[in-house]
C-alpha cells in the first residue's frame, strides 16, 4: 500500500474536488490499493449531448445535457437528473461518485450515477420542458436501462419528469418499461413513500445521532436550508417527532419563528404560493445566509452544495448537522466544524433515504407488485438506522468524523466487490 497524495484542500466552489479531498482521506485511512483507488477516482462513463428543442415561440435553442456514470460495480447505475442553470460537467461527475458511495452506504445493490441538463425550468413552459426531457431521454437510449442504469428526480425534476422520460424509453424500445426510471408517479409503478424517502430518512438519521449526543427531541431545536421536496418533508417528520423548527427557507428568503414554525402550514402556502415561501407571514423574514448560524442544536443543510464553507463555518452554533443536499458543506469547513465539535450526519449517509426508496421502486417493478406504505416505510428505517451505526461505530474504530467513516463504509464495500468481480 502506498500513500495517496490527497489533493490541496480549498474551499473552491468546484464539488468535484471537495468529493475527491474526503475521498483521498478515507482511502488512506482504510489502506486502499492504489490499483482499486485508481479504478474509483475517475468516472466509468461521461457522455455529453446537445439538446437542439423548438420552443413555444418556434425558435430552436440547443441545451447542454450529461450523464456521468462513476461506478457499476455493485450492479446497475442509479442517480437523479438535475435540470439547472448551474449544472455542468465537473459537478455531474461529482454527485455521480456521491451516488456510488451513497448506495454502497446503504448496501443496496446500484453503482452511481447522474445527469443533468443545464437549464432554467422555471422560465420554461410545461410543453418546453416535455420536448427536452423527451430528447434527453432519447440521446441516453443507449445508456438507461432497468439493468444498466436507472435515472430518478434530482433538482428541477419530480415525478412529472420521471413520467415522460418512462414513456420515452418504453416507445423506442417498445415495450412499457417501467423499471428504467424511479420516482414515478403512482400510476405508472411509483412507490408509495418516495416522494417523502429524502426527508424521511434525514428525520431518521437526526434521531440516530440525537440519540448518539443525548438530546431530547422535545427539547430541540432546528432549522432547515431549503424548502424543496426533500427540505419540506425533513421539517414536517422532524417537527412531527417533536423538535420545535424555528426557521426554514427557499429561494425567496429565509423565515424565522422562535416559537417554531407550523410546517404543514408552511407547506400549504408554498404549495398555493407559487411553489415560494415569499410573504409567509407565520415568520419574520431574516437574511438567507443568518438561517446557517442561529442558535438550534440540528442544522439540516438540504438545498445545495458548498452553502456550509470557510466564510461561515465558525459561526455554525448547530451541535448537530443533518445534510438533507448534496456536497452542502465545502471540504476546508469540514475541518473547522470536526475543531468545534459539531457533528455531522453526512450526505452520502443522512440523504440515502430517496435512494434506498428508489431501490424498492424497481424491486415492486420487476416484480410486478406494490408494497404498502406502511412496509416501504419500515424497510427504509430499518435500512437508515443499520447505516447510522455502522457508519457511528467504523467512526469510533477509525477514530474519525462520521464523513470519513461513512466513505469508509462505502469505499470499503466497493473495493472488496471490485475484487472479487476482478478487472480485465
Ligand atoms: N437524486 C436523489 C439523490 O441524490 C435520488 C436518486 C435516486 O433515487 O436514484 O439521492
Amino acid at each position: 500500500m502506498s500513500y495517496i497524495e490527497p489533493a490541496p484542500i480549498k474551499d473552491s466552489e468546484n464539488p468535484f474536488e471537495s468529493m475527491m479531498s474526503r475521498f483521498e482521506m478515507a482511502s488512506n485511512t482504510l489502506g486502499l490499493d492504489e490499483e482499486i483507488y485508481n479504478v474509483l477516482k475517475t468516472p466509468a462513463k461521461q457522455v455529453v449531448v446537445s439538446l437542439p428543442i423548438t420552443m413555444d415561440d418556434g425558435s430552436i435553442r440547443v441545451f447542454e445535457g450529461y450523464r456521468v456514470i462513476h461506478s457499476n460495480i455493485l450492479g446497475p447505475s442509479k442517480g437523479g437528473v438535475r435540470f439547472d442553470m448551474a449544472v455542468n460537467l465537473d459537478e455531474v461527475k461529482a454527485l455521480a461518485a456521491w451516488m456510488t458511495w451513497k448506495c454502497a452506504v446503504v448496501d443496496i445493490p446500484y453503482g452511481g450515477a447522474k445527469g443533468g441538463v443545464k437549464c432554467n425550468p422555471r422560465e420554461m413552459s410545461p410543453g418546453e420542458i416535455e420536448r427536452l426531457v423527451r430528447a434527453y431521454t432519447l440521446s441516453m437510449i443507449e445508456i438507461f436501462g432497468p439493468d444498466r442504469d436507472i435515472p430518478a428526480p434530482d433538482m428541477g425534476s419530480g415525478p412529472r419528469e420521471m413520467a415522460w422520460m418512462m414513456d420515452e424509453f418504453s416507445r423506442a424500445q417498445g415495450t412499457t418499461t417501467n423499471a428504467v426510471v424511479t420516482g414515478k408517479p403512482l400510476v405508472l409503478g411509483g412507490s408509495l413513500g418516495r416522494v417523502e424517502a429524502t426527508g424521511r430518512g434525514v428525520m431518521v438519521s437526526a434521531l440516530a445521532a440525537m440519540e448518539k449526543l443525548q438530546i431530547n427531541p422535545y427539547q430541540a431545536t432546528c432549522a432547515v436550508q431549503g424548502f424543496g421536496n426533500v427540505g419540506s418533508y425533513a421539517a414536517l417528520l422532524l417537527e412531527e417527532r417533536g423538535l420545535k423548527v424555528t426557521a426554514i427557507s427557499d429561494i425567496s428568503g429565509a423565515y424565522y419563528n422562535k416559537e417554531g414554525i407550523n410546517i404543514a402550514d408552511a407547506i400549504r402556502y408554498r404549495d398555493s404560493h407559487d411553489g415560494r415561501l415569499e410573504g409567509f407571514e407565520q415568520a419574520e423574514s431574516i437574511p438567507q445566509e443568518d438561517l446557517l448560524t442561529l442558535e438550534v442544536d440540528v442544522l439540516v443543510p438540504a438545498a445545495m452544495e458548498d452553502v456550509i464553507n470557510v466564510e461561515n463555518a465558525e459561526k455554525i452554533k448547530a451541535k448537530l448537522i443533518v445534510e438533507g443536499a448534496n456536497g452542502p458543506t465545502s471540504a476546508k469547513a469540514d475541518a473547522i466544524i470536526n475543531k468545534n465539535g459539531i457533528m455531522v450526519a453526512p450526505d452520502i449517509l443522512a440523504n440515502a433515504g430517496g435512494v434506498t426508496v428508489s431501490y424498492f421502486e424497481w424491486v415492486q417493478n420487476r416484480l410486478g407488485y406494490k408494497w404498502t406504505g406502511e412496509r416501504v416505510n419500515r424497510r427504509s428505517d430499518r435500512i437508515m438506522k443499520d447505516a447510522f451505526e455502522k457508519v457511528y461505530q467504523t467512526s469510533l474504530e477509525y477514530k474519525v468524523p462520521m464523513r470519513i467513516s461513512a466513505y469508509i463504509v462505502a469505499i470499503d464495500k466497493v473495493a472488496k466487490t471490485y475484487k472479487w468481480r476482478g478487472g480485465f
